[in-house]
């Protein structure tokens, strides 16, 4: 078990008294994650021991983890969906939590084809704003000087509903930027962004996005980091820039601002931002005007130490896109969060993404670990939860929670891989969120192994200097037998010269080589399963699809591309775009198994 700590670690010292305090924090708590994680459980079922919830599991009063672990059922969000329902419906009785439920945030993860709801508490902003106090004083410890200038972040807003009952629901990070804590957060020289508050705060993505950018523009020398939450949201700025340079340019020629922005808030602020400043509406003319779009980002802010977004799990797919426009820079991927709770941090922001293990913070909730295995479950039934300071290295789990906010023993959904110790409390990598994507007999094809086909596959493309930008799928069950069908959004970077029907035709073979046993038994033995299609898209496709699920109340800093689609009016959409198609030309290999 590894013991070193990070205020001795060799890659750097302490910025500033507040970081070393933080960094003293991280130490304590990664320390004693046992003992932490004791107290997290006795003060959550102390304090909520009169919920419905609770007094039906009849615990007595009890606050240690034998009698919890005992009474208190593994749950999922379909099981606390009746009782959530209630919350929204305006039950305002101690239904999950004592404290009273402060709003609804609304997760990325659906539930029979809703968004699911969770409701929240007050201070749980409290707990947030502290992780988010520790990123910092990390990162400082790796990357110098970032008090030396600004950092480029693409945040957002999205409109609120209410529940029945009068709740708000919104997502997480609506919630935390319209929150005092963010409003109003002390200066701290080492974490200026050039985005004012008010164009983040603004709920129209066009009039923010453009302000952002804006901003960003006029600061180009001062930006020092360039970020968004996830990889993808990052991609659709640069998508936005490609867009809209011109008119960009031109407010900063003029020193005036488009008509298109009729915010008054950003008007107001602007004011005192906007300047006439006709070189640099030239560069970004001329940077802009450029076919190659390669380096861009290293172009335009030259000083970008780094790129701050999340490339784990899902968005792992957009690393190549995001080296192409960057040229290579470090991207850190620094927390680790849900709807739900935010678990942890990354201690080594620095690291290639493929080695990113987060460490989850034993005060943010007390967590519990479900072994998984390659098979499913472990076979010993009912589960055995394991503890946090007892998980073992190189083992995958999946994360289960109990909030301050009310969720006993609740089943994130992610699977996460032990890699190593901070201390006494351990690190993970995260896998996936588990899930099947795909299946049309006995096969499952999760998300992991979707992304690992499409990568194999278009490594086919890079002798034609094509890569794959976006994707998904979809289980195509109109034909018998059904297929896998596969749309491809391509960057071809080399337009004479792309990649023809055929090796397109190879691409899917190789996606079907790539899956898994099962799938190529339904293929080859049991012929359950016809070849798989890939359809490419225009480009553009998957920006238009990002702005339908925006439209239909989807978050711009929580949309995650779905890997997989099934809804009408988005298969309706796909297809419409579709330039060309292309079948696996034969069987992929497949010899049986010997059963063990
Ligand atoms: P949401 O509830 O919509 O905020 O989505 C939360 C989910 O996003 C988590 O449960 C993870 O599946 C995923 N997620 C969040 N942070 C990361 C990360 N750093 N790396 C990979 N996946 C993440």
């Amino acid at each position: 078990m590894e013991t070193d700590s990070i205020l001795s670690s060799p890659s750097g010292h302490p910025a500033s008294e507040r970081d070393a305090k933080a960094l003293q924090f991280i130490e304590e708590m990664t320390r004693n994650a046992d003992s932490v994680q004791q107290n997290v459980l006795a003060q959550i079922l102390t304090r909520n021991a009169h919920t419905e919830y609770l007094e039906g599991l009849d615990l007595g009063g009890a606050t240690e983890r034998e009698t919890f672990k005992a009474k208190v059922p593994i749950v999922t969000y379909e099981d606390l969906q009746p009782l959530i329902q209630r919350i929204a419906n305006g039950d305002r009785s101690p239904i999950l939590s004592a404290e009273p439920v402060s709003e609804f945030l609304t997760s990325s993860g659906t539930s029979a084809g809703e968004r699911k709801l969770m409701p929240t508490i007050k201070e749980e902003l409290d707990r947030r704003q502290l992780l988010y106090s520790l990123l910092m004083p990390v990162m400082n410890l790796y990357v110098k000087g970032l008090n030396e200038g600004k950092g480029l972040y693409f945040l957002f807003i999205k409109s609120e509903t209410k529940t029945p009952g009068g709740l708000l629901a919104r997502p997480v990070l609506t919630s935390y930027y319209k929150s005092h804590h963010f409003k109003n957060r002390p200066y701290d020289p080492y974490n200026v962004y050039t985005s004012p508050n008010e164009a983040i705060l603004c709920p129209d993505s066009f009039q923010s996005m453009y302000t952002q950018m804006l901003c960003g523009l006029y600061e180009r020398e001062q930006v020092l980091r360039v970020g968004a939450v996830f990889a993808s949201g990052l991609l659709r700025a640069i998508r936005f820039l490609h867009l809209n340079w011109k008119q960009l340019a031109n407010d900063i020629r003029t020193g005036s601002l488009s008509p298109k922005i009729t915010d008054q808030g950003i008007s107001e602020c602007m004011l005192r931002i906007s300047r006439p400043d006709p070189c640099l509406a030239d560069f970004i003319e001329e940077e802009c005007g450029k076919e190659n779009w390669n380096g861009i980002i290293t172009r335009i802010w030259p000083n970008t130490k780094y790129l701050d977004v999340i490339v784990t799990g899902a968005m792992a797919q957009y690393i190549p896109t995001l080296d192409y426009y960057s040229g290579g820079l470090p991207k850190a991927c620094t927390m680790y969060a849900s709807s739900e709770c935010y678990f942890g941090l990354n201690l080594n922001p620095m690291t290639n993404p493929s080695q990113v293990s987060y460490t989850i913070m034993p005060n943010m909730a007390y967590f519990e670990f479900l072994p998984h295995s390659t098979s499913g479950f472990a076979p010993d039934s009912p589960p055995k939860l394991v503890d946090l300071a007892d998980v073992e290295i190189g083992k995958e789990y999946e994360l289960v929670i109990t909030t301050y906010a009310g969720l006993y023993r609740y089943q994130v959904g992610d699977v996460l891989r032990v890699t190593g110790f901070h201390n006494s409390t351990p690190q993970f990598q995260f896998i996936r969120r588990k899930n099947v994507l795909l299946s049309i007999d006995s096969d499952k094809t999760d998300e992991a192994e979707l992304q690992a086909a499409v990568e194999n596959a278009s490594k086919l493309l890079s002798e034609f200097n094509t890569s794959v930008v976006e994707y998904t799928s979809y289980a195509d069950t109109k034909s018998i037998p059904g297929h896998y069908v596969i749309y491809w959004e391509l960057l071809a970077k080399d337009s004479a010269n792309s990649p023809s029907d055929s090796v397109l035709a190879q691409c899917c073979l190789s996606m079907e080589e790539s899956l898994n046993s099962v799938y190529r038994q339904c293929r080859v033995s049991d012929n359950s399963i016809g070849p798989l299609e890939i359809r490419v898209v225009k480009n553009g496709t998957f920006e238009e699809l990002m702005d339908y699920a925006i439209s239909r109340g989807a978050s711009i800093n929580q949309y995650k591309v779905p890997r997989c689609v099934s809804f009408t009016p988005i298969m309706e959409l796909l297809d419409s775009r579709v330039v060309s198609t292309h079948f696996s030309p034969s069987l992929p290999r497949w010899t049986p198994e010997p059963r063990h």
